[in-house]
């Protein structure tokens, strides 16, 4: 834990982390100790590990990347970071991200962007990036993220570590600050498919008091998945992940990767998803409608920012809101209003609600022919910082690989298969069926 806070300061620079506060990780680590000491061999005992700062946490402030948490404490941990921590973790401080999770390159966080290890001119991806930085620059050996609409899947890509969202449902999202409900899903991001598999085995399980959308599946030990033979194994290669703008180094990464799987004994099996590209006017009603909602609750009362001059409760809450949150935050909230407004509801809410229950039936259709699906996490390799040029509509276009299996909530993976522009990290996507984790994971460990 020393080594890693030490690390942390010395590479501070990058914006990684939010907060850190030696004490209580010290404290932690101390107990962790003890606990090795009576001979607790618990895999987990004693591995520092760092929060994206959407989880709650006591010991920390929690901020979700926006100035109007600034400074909030929570009373509670929440649940993936209380079990985190039953399994002996030692938490070494929170992370950045994009404000309240919106964003796709964490250039939306309140307190700055988070900086690519790998080329500090780029950005690391989001918006999980202060996650995928963490690790990377080896600051932690694991954080945690989450994954709305790719937020694990693409910073893993873009700084070339490992990376995956259960099946929605499987990991608690108590004390997640929430984005879009019924998308949001936790998940570790690490070096490796067999550290994944270790964290996501703590990360999951039923928790019926306090989310009702968590299933009743019972923790898996994803470890003991791993090193099973793909002999076999059925990879669905979706010909839209390889449309026109796919850049010429992602596609031959992904191509290499492919063929070092059919190596190892897998079949290739070409499959259509043919709804990909309306997975982002989907998602980009779906979730800016949840996140209108969920994000009513910042209005100056209960937590969080108030505006120090205002009049009326009126003014109170217009003047904390408009000063609270960011641009992006603001115009999601406002895009999210206007899809569920009454004549609007229809042309949007509820049609985008029927094309996504299409994506997930495509998704249905295509396990038909093959065990797990393969291609590209995003069309190109992490781009420069500010080269969107706060074209936000740029940045929603780059998410449409990860936003399918996001809509029809299934697991999937990032893992780092090469290197494209610029010498840049590029990962390949794994998308499962439902529950399809272990698999998921033996397929990464093997290529690793
Ligand atoms: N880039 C997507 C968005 O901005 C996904 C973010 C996420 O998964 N949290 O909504």
């Amino acid at each position: 834990a020393k080594h890693f806070l030490a690390r942390g300061r010395q590479h501070a620079g990058l914006g990684a982390f939010l907060a850190t506060n030696e004490e209580a990780t010290l404290a932690q680590a101390r107990s962790a100790d003890q606990r090795l000491a009576a001979g607790d061999a618990a895999p987990l005992v004693g591995v520092p590990i760092a929060h994206k700062d959407i989880f709650v946490t006591r010991d920390f402030p929690s901020t979700a990347g926006s100035k109007m948490l600034e400074g909030y404490r929570s009373p509670f941990d929440a649940t993936v970071v209380r079990k985190l921590a039953e399994a002996g973790t030692v938490n070494l401080g929170k992370l950045n991200c994009d404000e309240f999770a919106m964003g796709s390159s964490n250039e939306n966080s309140a307190y700055g962007p988070v900086k690519n290890p790998w080329d500090t001119s780029r950005i690391p991806g989001g918006s999980s990036g202060g996650s995928a930085v963490a690790v990377a620059a080896r600051m932690a050996p694991a954080a945690t993220g989450t994954d709305t609409g790719g937020s694990i899947r693409q910073p893993a890509s873009f700084c070339g570590i490992t990376g995956i969202k259960p099946t929605y449902g499987r990991a608690s999202r108590y004390g997640m600050i929430a984005y879009a409900s019924s998308l949001d899903q936790a998940g570790p991001m690490a070096r490796t498919a067999e550290d994944c598999a270790l964290l996501l085995s703590a990360i999951c399980g039923p928790d019926p008091d306090r989310d009702s959308t968590s299933l009743d599946v019972p923790a898996e030990d994803f470890s003991r998945s791993l090193g099973g033979s793909l002999e076999g194994l059925r990879i669905g290669v979706p010909r839209e992940f390889f449309a026109e703008g796919v850049t010429a180094d992602v596609r031959s990464a992904i191509e290499s990767a492919l063929q070092q799987y059919e190596k190892l004994g897998a079949k290739r099996v070409e499959i259509s998803l043919p709804r990909t590209e309306l997975a982002i006017p989907v998602y980009y009603i779906i979730a800016p409608a949840e996140a209108s909602s969920n994000l009513s609750r910042f209005d100056g009362v209960k937590f969080g920012h108030r505006a120090k001059q205002h009049g009326d409760l009126l003014d109170m809450y217009r003047k904390t809101r408009a000063e609270g949150f960011g641009d992006e935050v603001k115009a999601r909230i406002m895009i999210g209003t206007y899809v569920l407004s009454h004549g609007y509801y229809d042309a949007y809410y509820l049609q985008a609600q029927k094309i996504r229950r299409l994506i997930a039936d495509d998704f249905q259709q295509a396990f038909q022919q093959c065990d797990v699906i393969a291609g590209p996490v995003a069309p190109s390799v992490a781009w420069k910082l500010g080269e969107h040029g706060g074209d936000p509509v740029a940045d929603y276009l780059a998410d449409i690989f990860t936003l399918p299996g996001s809509l029809a909530g299934l697991p999937g993976m990032s893992i780092p298969v090469g290197f494209g522009a610029g010498g840049m990290p590029v990962g390949l996507q794994l998308l499962g069926n439902y529950f399809g984790e272990a698999k998921l994971l033996n397929v990464a460990h093997r290529f690793q």
